[in-house]
């Protein structure tokens, strides 16, 4: 698949934007380098490079495009939108009728308040705990992403419930000591580090289902004994469900009872944070919780929080068609059952030619590890040979398969997928692994 116009593109791009990419997981860095595709249109599933090269998609913008690109649905709500006039600076009544369909779906959102993005909304809520509980601290896991801020781009120390270190330049060690990070779905180590800060801890932040090492569910148990042991403590309890919001079924995973026993909605946190599906495909993020916690924020409470750009009518308006084709009967049902054969297709097809292969399937999101254990935690994911997953990327990419270019990050199968779609992505990967397996 030649891709002249990508590569020449990618060279200007480096004159001018930073990495020639506007944010750093869309390089092609994790898998070996070279020039990102650099795409053009995109239609239901697939999506056209500049080249005019045609793929099948499973990055969906790292999660958003749940309904597939350009769903006519929510193109005729951004173009209405943008006819009247796109931001006011004022508060509207889109904003209500949205914030109401989040609150029906997620109880636990007793009041809401709409941001650019995940970032943010994830950066919001711990400063809401921290006012709320007087406290400083934040204790979260090993491998779940929460934005760019500083508060979370800090990495474990030296064992679990010591203080954290940077994990990015720039970011100060008085602020990495304010965080501690312990590994996913293990309990010990939370506690550990619950009796090791006790009152400095304002919140345990966690992804409730991971999807930014893989797809990865909390063990039985774990998300009811962090619930505990953070109470127990008089620590609050965040969810950050940035990507889970809306993936599994219609509301956030915290009121989903399909996955799991215990259900998951037999928990609850005391905030939450929202984004990628909930804005439709536009920039978004929200977050919110039990009232009293709530009302921290300015302006009725002393936590700042502000935007100018924060509940724009495009965005508001893509975010509520988007909702609305949610609803679809049966939608979420088809996700399931598509993803469920791709699953299938891909052990069948590793298998076939002896490459170690753990999928990790949550409805319509799966995740592709290169190894022979189980992965239930970043060490494990960690644990996965990155240089087999780079080549079945490019084997994949040069057969029109678009991956996101990471072994960390899921596959999401949009509404717009077909049988068909499937079926040529089974094919595709058979090929792949057969040049692996050489
Ligand atoms: N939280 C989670 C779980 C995410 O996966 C992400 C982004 O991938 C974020 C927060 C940050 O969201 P955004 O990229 O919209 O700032």
């Amino acid at each position: 698949m030649a891709k002249p116009r990508s590569e020449a593109l990618y060279a200007e791009a480096l004159q001018h934007i930073v990495g020639g990419v506007n944010s750093p997981s869309r390089s092609f860095k994790a898998v070996g380098g070279g020039s990102p595709v650099f795409m053009k249109r995109g239609q239901g599933a697939h999506f056209w490079d500049e080249d005019g090269n045609r793929y099948i998609d499973y990055l969906a913008a790292y999660g958003p495009i749940i309904l597939g690109h350009a769903h006519p649905h929510v193109t005729e709500a951004i173009c209405r939108a943008a006819e009247n006039g796109t931001l006011y600076g004022t508060p509207t009544e889109l904003e209500i009728q949205f914030a109401k369909m989040i609150k029906e779906a997620t109880p636990s959102l007793d009041k809401v308040r709409f941001v650019n993005s995940g970032t943010e909304a994830v950066m919001t809520t711990i400063r809401v705990a921290r006012a709320y509980t007087n406290r400083n601290k934040i204790i979260k896991f090993a491998g779940c992403y929460h934005g760019h801020s500083d508060l979370v781009l800090v990495a474990a120390g030296s064992g679990p419930s010591t203080l954290g270190i940077p994990d990015s330049a720039g970011i100060p060690m008085s602020i990495a000591n304010e965080v501690i990070t312990v590994p996913y779905n293990d309990l010990e180590a939370l506690q550990a580090a619950l009796e090791r800060w006790g009152d400095d801890v304002a919140a345990v932040m966690v992804e409730p289902i991971v999807g930014n090492f893989g797809m990865v569910m909390p063990k039985p148990g774990f998300l009811e004994g962090l619930c505990a042991a953070a109470r127990s403590n008089g620590s609050l309890v965040i969810y950050d469900e940035v990507i889970t919001a809306f993936r599994f079924h219609y509301g956030a995973a915290q009121t989903f009872d399909g996955i799991q026993a215990p259900s998951l909605s037999a928990i609850q946190p005391d905030l939450t944070a929202i984004g990628k599906i909930i804005g439709g495909g536009l920039p978004i993020g929200g977050y919110g919780g039990r009232k009293h916690i709530m009302e921290q924020v300015a302006p009725l409470g002393p936590a700042y929080q502000a935007g100018t750009m924060a509940g724009n009518p495009a965005s508001i308006s893509a975010g509520i068609a988007c909702l609305q084709a949610l609803q679809e009967p049966g939608l979420y049902n088809r996700l399931d059952a598509l993803t469920a054969n791709l699953a299938e297709g891909l052990a069948a097809a590793a298998r076939e030619h002896g490459i170690a292969l753990t999928i990790n399937r949550i409805r319509g999101a799966l995740s592709t590890h290169f190894c022979d254990h189980p992965v239930t935690n970043y060490a494990e994911a960690q644990d996965t040979d990155g240089e087999q997953f780079a080549l079945f990327f490019r084997l994949m990419l040069e057969q029109g398969i678009c991956l996101a270019p990471s072994k960390y990050e899921a596959w999401f199968v949009t509404a717009a997928h077909t049988e068909e779609d499937i079926a040529t992505t089974v094919a595709a990967a058979k090929r792949a692994f057969a040049v692996i397996a050489q």
